[in-house]
């Protein structure tokens, strides 16, 4: 089934509903400062995708050009755009969440820095390679969701989101949550692919949440 887009407040949303049961997902990218203008382009392309069962929901851009608030602060929820985001979670109730965001190159070293959940209290990111990062989301986003879940951030780098092999290889990756049905599927695909990279961010996952929730 394709999507269909419309326009809400200013924000783009595309929907696809499929005639078989299945998950319902959720893709959001650009919750802050200028980011959208470069998960919008990819969010866009994942838009033409068709899935076959299930739900999902792809919203490329949340918000154009708002002011910068991390997501990691409470503050960020009560802002325009992290109120939005919080009714788009209490309207669908996605099982999949997939939270797309744009960073810059120097903030490669805060990202991910070992000592990050030492630092500000959040386990850091892991690198795919080329510099797309891979991690959970917001701790006070994820209590929204249940722990049966699936919820995870990527980061592009700006400076390259340009490049066709990078917006490639993220679509690709999120194409894997757009598809499958059930979390151990994607997490399958994912570790088949990525396996250094994934067997690192599940043990940082696992040492942040315990054994209260699994990756993602
Ligand atoms: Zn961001």
């Amino acid at each position: 089934m394709s999507f269909e887009g419309r326009e809400d407040y200013g924000m783009k949303l595309y929907r696809s509903i499929a005639p078989e049961k299945g998950p319902t997902k959720l893709f959001v990218g650009g919750l802050h400062g200028n980011e959208g203008l470069y998960t919008a382009p990819i969010l866009e392309r994942l838009a033409q995708a068709d899935i076959s069962a299930g739900e999902a929901i792809i919203v490329p851009r949340l918000v154009k050009n708002s002011k910068y608030i991390g997501v990691l602060s409470e503050e960020y929820y009560r802002s325009e755009a992290g109120m939005r985001l919080l009714q788009l979670i209490q309207e669908y109730k996605p099982s999949f969440y997939f939270e797309l965001h744009a960073y810059e190159k120097q903030s490669y070293s805060r990202l991910t820095d070992p000592e990050r959940v030492k630092k500000i209290g959040v386990p850091h990111f892991v690198d795919l390679g080329d510099g797309i990062l891979i991690g959970s989301i917001a701790p006070i986003l994820r209590r929204k969701f249940t722990e049966h879940d699936f919820c995870m951030t990527l980061e592009v780098p700006k400076w390259k989101s340009e490049s066709e092999a990078i917006k490639e290889k993220v679509l690709e990756f999120l194409r894997i949550g757009l598809m499958k049905s059930q979390r151990e599927m994607v997490m399958l695909e994912f570790r088949m692919r990525y396996p250094v990279q994934l067997k690192m961010a599940e043990e940082l996952f696992h040492q942040y949440y315990r054994k209260r929730l699994k990756p993602f």
